[in-house]
């Protein structure tokens, strides 16, 4: 299985990626809102109800379900 990605690693730092979707820095971010969720997302790329899967903003690396990033897109 692909890794997950580290919330402190350099991508995931510049797109204020979190486990856990609350908690977001929403001063950094003004449009986060908690119903955005990595398996809402465009490029969630596993079933919405799964744990975790690949994003593709993060080359294939695992994300959490409930996590966030900015690049966060809902999905189609
Ligand atoms: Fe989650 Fe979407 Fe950001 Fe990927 S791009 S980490 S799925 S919010």
């Amino acid at each position: 299985a692909q890794q997950k990605v580290d919330p402190k690693d350099p991508q995931a730092t510049a797109l204020g990626y979190v486990d856990d979707t609350t908690k977001a820095d929403t001063k950094r971010f003004p449009k986060h809102a908690n119903d955005q969720k990595c398996n809402g997302c465009q490029f969630y790329t596993a079933a919405a109800n799964t744990k975790e899967g690949p994003c593709t903003i993060f080359g294939g690396k695992q994300v959490a379900a409930g996590g966030w990033c900015s690049s966060w897109v809902k999905k189609a």
